[in-house]
């Protein structure tokens, strides 16, 4: 985890603001993200491809927000996109064209044309039909677009399987094995040049041989596409780096070991090699900050009620994730120590953060921290039970600000329209 998220005091800081002050000024439930950490981790990402040619295009979908966006922007990351909202966040957060990539399996027509128009660095083709609407629409706007093509190496990431995105069976990219016939394909169309071969097998890998064994595939693949006369010069090898999300007994793969597997699968091949990470560089970053409404007994157990819930935040719901939980006020010598089911406030069995927690004992009104959540959370989140989104907070050393703010209920409430007929 972040050491940017650490007690001092007897509580807990983000760097070097504590939290029960940006409770107090933000009010709960609430997103926090250290700038910071967000930067060591660019940072140190950077440093184990240090000898290649190289691109780093965070994953925009595992946080939007634009603030962050500008922050990995100024340290010169591209964007991995997914759709025509994320590619106009990165526009509005200064990136240019020129260092956004264009994933997913199913771009619309209209989000084609609009990122054609705005500018784009390559179109990471999914499918035969995906790639021949993109040739028509590039030729219609006069241009050649940069593609590569998302190749599915039947390799399993030994991850959560609804994060599994190389498997045969998967939904994403086309066969390796028939690779080759789409290249040829795509080299007689004049509305798209090759220009590279794209992967992404998965999310939160912690064991790094998944991806030895997908980039030596696509090692191979490229030396018969280069036999095939095709011009190779970009290989984006996706995201998917694990983090640790537990304090203890959770490895985090080592980015040294990480840069050297790129260095000996594809590092010789000349190429421009492009990573899409997302969780890396931000899951450990963040955290959810909560107060506990109510305590409650049931026959067996202890319930801490808290003010998120599963539509703020649905990992644990949705791939039984697990979030450390702190309390905001240190534990100490004298702290007794209770298991709590820990719930929010949902009509769901489904809303439960984390079952049998053992947790200093806690009080209605104190304050929680689900921590390394700063992935794949704010940006899930839904106004289920007419919850409205909650606020993101910013903090790089002493400084805090508010980067999305809390919407008004009201204003939630005014989006519906009642047809004059009922
Ligand atoms: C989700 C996704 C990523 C980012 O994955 P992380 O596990 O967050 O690093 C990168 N590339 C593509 C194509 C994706 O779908």
């Amino acid at each position: 985890m972040s050491d940017q998220f650490s007690y001092k005091n007897d509580e807990l800081f983000a760097e070097d603001v504590s939290i029960s002050t940006i409770s107090k000024a933000v009010g709960t439930p609430f997103y926090l993200y250290s700038a910071t950490s967000i930067i060591d981790n660019f940072l140190s990402l950077k440093k184990s491809l240090d000898g290649l040619e190289n691109l780093i295009c965070y994953a925009v979908k595992a946080n939007s927000n634009i603030a962050i966006l500008k922050l990995l922007s100024q340290l010169g990351a591209g964007m991995d996109v997914v759709s025509i909202g994320e590619y106009l966040r990165a526009k509005v957060a200064g990136v240019p064209g020129e260092k956004i990539v264009f994933s997913g399996v199913g771009k619309r027509r209209d989000e084609i044309s609009q990122v054609l128009i705005g500018g784009i660095k390559q179109f990471n083709i999914e499918s035969e039909a995906e790639l021949n609407v993109l040739n028509e629409i590039s030729l219609s706007l006069n241009k050649r677009t940069s593609i590569t093509i998302r190749v599915n190496p039947d390799i399993d990431a030994k991850t959560h399987e609804k994060i599994s995105t190389g498997k045969k069976d998967n939904k994403f990219g086309i066969p390796i094995n028939r690779a080759r016939e789409v290249y040829l394909k795509a080299s007689q169309m004049l509305g798209v040049k090759v220009v590279g071969v794209d992967v992404h097998i998965g999310s939160q890998l912690t064991d790094l041989e998944p991806f030895r064994m997908a980039f030596i595939k696509v090692a191979e693949l490229v030396n018969n596409l280069l036999k095939d006369g095709h011009e190779i010069n970009s290989l984006d090898l996706g995201g998917g780096l694990g983090i640790s999300y537990k304090k203890t007994n959770d490895v985090q793969p080592s980015l040294q070991e990480y840069g050297q597997i790129i260095r000996e699968t594809v590092g010789s091949l000349g190429c421009e090699i492009l990573v899409e990470p997302g969780r890396f560089i931000v899951g450990n970053a963040g955290i959810l900050v909560s107060e506990i409404i109510y305590k409650k007994f049931g026959e067996d157990r202890e319930f801490l009620i808290v003010d998120s819930a599963m539509n703020d935040l649905i990992r644990p719901s949705l791939y039984a994730a697990y979030h450390e939980i702190l309390p905001i006020k240190e534990p100490n010598n004298n702290s007794s120590f209770v298991c709590y089911d820990v719930v929010g406030p949902v009509c769901e069995t489904g809303d439960t953060f984390a079952t049998q927690r053992s947790l200093m004992k806690m009080e209605s009104g104190e304050l929680l921290a689900f921590m390394s959540a700063g992935a794949y959370g704010s940006v899930m989140a839904s106004e289920y039970n007419t919850r409205p989104l909650i606020p993101e907070v910013l903090v790089k050393g002493d400084n805090f600000s508010i980067i999305r703010a809390r919407p008004l209920v009201e204003d939630i409430i005014q989006r519906d329209i009642v047809p004059d007929w009922v």
